[in-house]
């Protein structure tokens, strides 16, 4: 690609593999090409496509995945140059299926399907351009004809599905504006995808939520309310986790549960620092956040899996170094103790506006 990238080519390609496999594909290889600009035709160029084909004959290969968005024009060639029943598809794709998979609620359900659809709008070519090659011409323009008239079928179903949704969320807002009428300080974790949020708010809350070393366990936003050892309370939620990468398109899908986000009181940044590259999944986080309107709202820092860094006292002491940091593991509640201390006194603030509130 050419963005600029946070990642390298190879950070990144592993990172796919990760969504590969959380898709519950299973990755046998994988190969890059630097070009100065990526072939219109084919995204990779032809010597690269006559490798993968090969590749694809000699492994069986059922699947080909590229970590950059491919136009419906790409996606179509490298089918037709890879042949056969290979299906080709890029990293957003792939994004969509793993949500689509994970979707445990309505409402999650309803975006990731809206998501898809408002994908496959533009890349709505493949079938019909197919049909009138094979009717040798005669019928030149119905294939086009018929893409305006499955291109509109689609942009119904959208629609429909912006309908639903809507009156899903207006549902939902109910509900949290009651859960509201009790003036609890709602806190939520943002954070890469993987970095412990379930974790954590399982072992603050002892509730049960899917915790898993896989990408994108939670969809769904979970609300949990906190007590603190001085009997103040918080309500603690977890929202879906940030990528690298997260198209645009997925972030707006989203947006609805990502505005509990931006009612909250606090911010807290779950960050697994015993990732490598963790200093870069804070940015990715960060840039998600800017898209997010959510500048105003107090942050907090949590570094989390500190039972797993090699120098743990190395940490430590960075973390006071930069301040509004709480080390922590979320696994056996090293440091959580700290951490409602933390935001206890972020929260302050808010807190005194509340009892201010109750007469
Ligand atoms: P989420 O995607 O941010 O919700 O991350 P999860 O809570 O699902 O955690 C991802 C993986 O990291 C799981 O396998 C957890 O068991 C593991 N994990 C979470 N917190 C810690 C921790 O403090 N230490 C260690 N060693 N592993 C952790």
């Amino acid at each position: 690609g050419d963005v600029a990238q946070l990642f390298s080519i190879d950070e990144s390609l592993k990172e796919l593999a990760q969504l590969a496999d959380t898709a519950g594909l299973k990755v046998v290889g994988s190969t890059y090409q630097k070009l100065a600009s990526p072939n219109p035709r084919t995204y990779i160029g032809s010597g690269k496509v006559a490798e993968i084909k090969s590749a694809i004959h000699a492994l069986g290969i059922e699947t080909v995945i590229f970590d950059d968005e491919l136009s419906a024009g790409q996606l179509r060639n490298l089918e037709k140059s890879f042949g056969g029943d290979v299906r080709v598809c890029d990293r957003t794709a792939l994004i969509l299926d793993i949500f689509n998979q994970r979707a445990a609620t309505h409402e999650a359900s309803l975006q990731v399907a809206l998501a898809q659809m408002e994908y496959q709008l533009p890349r709505l070519t493949k079938m019909w351009t197919h049909l009138e090659r094979q009717a040798g011409g005669q019928v030149k323009g119905m294939g086009e004809k018929q893409i305006e008239v499955d291109k509109r079928i689609l942009r119904t179903q959208i629609g429909v599905l912006r309908k639903e949704l809507e009156s899903v969320r207006v549902h939902r807002k109910q509900y949290r504006s009651r859960r509201f009428s009790v003036p609890v300080p709602v806190v939520s974790l943002v954070g890469y995808t993987n970095a412990g949020k379930s974790t954590l708010l399982n072992h603050l809350t002892g509730a049960e939520v899917l915790a898993e070393d896989r990408l994108f366990a939670t969809l769904d936003p979970t609300t949990r309310r906190v007590q603190m050892k001085n009997g103040n309370e918080f309500l603690l939620t977890d929202t879906v986790g940030f990528i690298q990468k997260l198209p645009t398109m997925l972030v707006a899908a989203f947006r609805a549960t990502l505005e509990e986000i931006s009612e909250s009181s606090l911010l807290v940044h779950v960050v697994d620092i015993s990732h490598p590259l963790a200093e870069q999944q804070i940015e990715a986080v960060d840039k998600v956040l800017s898209e997010l309107d959510v500048s105003s709202i107090p942050k907090l820092m949590v570094w989390n899996k500190v039972d797993k860094v090699t120098d743990p006292q190395h940490i430590r002491l960075e973390a006071d170094k930069r301040g509004d940091v709480v080390c922590v593991s979320a696994l056996s509640g090293d440091g959580l103790d700290k951490f409602c201390d933390a935001v206890q006194s972020k929260l302050k603030d808010s807190m005194v506006w509340i009892e201010a509130l109750i007469p």
